[in-house]
């Protein structure tokens, strides 16, 4: 069979220092990773089993671009996070046979329309609409997991401006990457191309057109966002 017409290409990243790009498959993303982001946020902390939610790989945009500010909202959010991308098939697996699993490290915004996803939370109903809408999964070019080496104490931190809005580090994650990796893989057949956007920290806040936002993580390639005029 041929196809009735064409649809957007698979979303290539760049990986650094490499001509050949990683193809994004699915996007999983974390909620309440870090503690005191939950707080903000209404929540107690505990150790209760991670959960998720998705954003199609549409919604991925490259660090350096300029988006629109996006439609039906008047609150939207940047959270930044460490990305994993996955490298091997991962089914079933313990978190001690995760690294084997890992392609390599990002830094990304899991951008948020926070006051559709509280209305939503509020009614129980999903998230979709406050995460899943386009341009909202910015992410760096990736770094080889080889080459960055493992999270614990590097720091990462969002930049407006000369303001930095969050600020923690990668040790302060309730779950940890390998301990993300073996759950999620309880779940999902985990293959090369599914990303994971493991949380973001405190300090999550609204963003408008204009602002320039700048995500890092030691060891790490930026990401950078630009909020351009609503449509
Ligand atoms: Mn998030």
């Amino acid at each position: 069979m041929s196809a009735l017409f064409a649809v957007p290409p698979t979303p290539l990243v760049p990986v650094r220092g490499e001509s050949d790009a990683y193809p994004v498959h699915r996007i999983f993303c974390v909620g309440r990773n870090f503690a005191e982001h939950a707080a903000e946020m209404g929540f107690e902390v505990d150790r209760e089993a991670p959960f998720y939610f998705t954003k199609p790989p549409s919604c991925i945009v490259l660090s350096g671009a300029e988006i629109p500010y996006p439609p039906g909202t008047s609150n939207l959010h940047h959270e930044l996070e460490l990305v994993v991308a996955i490298g091997g098939p991962a089914f079933r697996i313990a978190a001690e046979e995760a690294e084997a699993a890992i392609f390599g490290y990002a830094c990304g915004f899991d951008m948020t329309r926070r006051d559709l996803q509280l209305a939503s939370r509020a009614k129980q109903r999903p998230w979709s609409l406050g995460k899943a809408f386009e341009n909202s999964a910015a992410i760096s070019e990736i770094t080889r997991a080889a080459e960055f080496g493992k999270p614990g104490e590097q720091r990462i931190w969002l930049e407006i401006g000369d303001h930095v809005r969050q600020d923690a580090h990668l040790s302060d994650l309730i779950w940890s990457v390998p301990e993300l990796i073996s759950h999620l893989s309880n779940f999902y057949h985990l293959v090369p191309g599914d990303l994971i956007y493991t949380g973001t920290p405190a300090g999550v806040g609204a963003v408008l057109p204009g602002d320039t936002l700048k995500g890092q993580i030691e060891g790490l390639e930026p990401v950078v966002l630009t909020i351009g005029a609503a449509e």
